[in-house]
């Protein structure tokens, strides 16, 4: 028989990669949505990638526990992943309250729900890199220590023991990908590297002139989300639940990230990066480097995409993109 799977942020880049990777292999895929007034926009990721007509969309908020008990109850799915989040670092210090309980408490909720109601079915949390913080090891595994920077990082530090908690006192199939950061032409336009590709687009096109930035030195261990994704299902078909680094291996700064996206299409990102202190964080992450043998050796995993691809792919995507509008 088909299994079921629920995703929570499936309105988000994982959740559409995720959908496709699931309905691809099978599944009978539920997503959960938040009801928004501007419900007509809800899903273009999921449009873009072509799953929108094959989701079940059920209604339900990180925040409602009640809800999600009903909506366990009713679905019984074998695999829960638990993508959701208010997910942008850079926002968590203008919203610490909701980062905190949406991101940290939301995902206790539900635990709590597939404790309670279906105690059998198999979660999957969401951790990230962003706990390392900073950082206690140059490479960083599942046995570095954390340090986390930002209310966002807090919050998912929460998450991420609340997940093994779980594990540890109720037995959950429960298992944390600790995901260093993943792109692709579907993430947020805020985070760097889709502002980057989207601006070189503008610029390409001849919309804009230059972009504003903020620490280029900082440095990240940048993967395809579409890889990433296939890491959060093989974590979830093992027979013993745990956790998992999963990144490149490799570091880059911003800048030279920047270098790329813009010699891509011709262009020297010295001609058109400014520097706005704007977009500096009260505390940086200043390198993220991941170091994925276990889940190499474990799950048999290893990524596809290297950043220069990646990069490239983004780039024409916002070209095609703004072109198109
Ligand atoms: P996105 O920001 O693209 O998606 C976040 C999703 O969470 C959206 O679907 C959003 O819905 C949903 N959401 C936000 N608040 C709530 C709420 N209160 N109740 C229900 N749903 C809510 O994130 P990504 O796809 O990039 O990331 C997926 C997960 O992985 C996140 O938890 C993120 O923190 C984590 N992660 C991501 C990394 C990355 O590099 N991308 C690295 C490591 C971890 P809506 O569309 O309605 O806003
Ligand atoms: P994060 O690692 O989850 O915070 O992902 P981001 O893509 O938001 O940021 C990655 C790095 O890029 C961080 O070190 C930021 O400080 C740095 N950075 C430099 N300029 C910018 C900018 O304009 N926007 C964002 N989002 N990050 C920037």
């Amino acid at each position: 028989m088909a299994k079921t799977a629920l995703i929570t942020g499936v309105t988000g880049q994982d959740g559409a990669y995720l959908a496709k990777l699931l309905l691809e292999k099978g599944y009978t895929v539920h997503g959960m949505l938040r009801r928004s007034a501007s419900a007509d926009v809800i899903g273009d990721r999921l449009r873009w990638i072509g799953v929108y007509d094959d989701i079940q969309f059920e209604l339900g908020d990180l925040l409602d526990e009640g809800g999600l008990a009903r909506l366990m109850r009713r679905l019984q799915p074998d695999e829960v992943y638990n993508l959701a989040a208010q997910s942008f670092v850079g926002a968590s210090w203008d919203q610490p309250h909701l980062t905190g309980s949406v991101t940290g408490l939301g995902t206790t909720n539900m635990l709590e729900a597939v404790r309670l109601e279906c105690p059998q079915a198999r979660f999957y949390q969401a951790s990230s890199s962003e706990m390392y913080g900073l950082v206690q090891h140059p490479i960083q595994s599942e046995t570095t220590p954390f340090y986390p920077r930002s209310p966002y990082a807090v919050a998912k530090l929460y998450a991420h023991w609340m997940t093994v908690n779980y594990r540890e006192s109720f037995g959950l199939h429960a298992s944390a990908g600790i995901l260093f950061n993943h792109e692709s032409p579907l993430r947020g336009i805020e985070f760097v590297t889709r502002k980057v590709t989207d601006a070189v687009a503008a610029i390409k096109l001849g919309q804009q002139k230059t972009v504003d930035l903020g620490n280029l030195d900082a440095k990240r261990d940048w993967g395809h989300a579409k890889d990433y994704v296939e890491a959060m299902w093989l974590m979830l078909q093992q027979e013993t639940p745990d956790d998992y680094v999963v990144a490149t291996g490799k570091t880059w700064t911003v800048r030279q990230m920047c270098e790329v996206a813009f010699a891509h299409v011709g262009l020297n990102y010295q001609d058109h990066v400014t520097i706005n202190p704007k977009f500096l964080r009260p505390a940086e992450v200043d390198l993220l480097l991941g170091d994925p043998a276990k889940a190499k050796a474990k799950l048999g995993w290893e990524p596809k995409t290297t950043m220069q691809q990646m990069i490239a792919e983004m780039v024409d995507a916002d070209i095609a993109r703004r072109s198109r509008n």
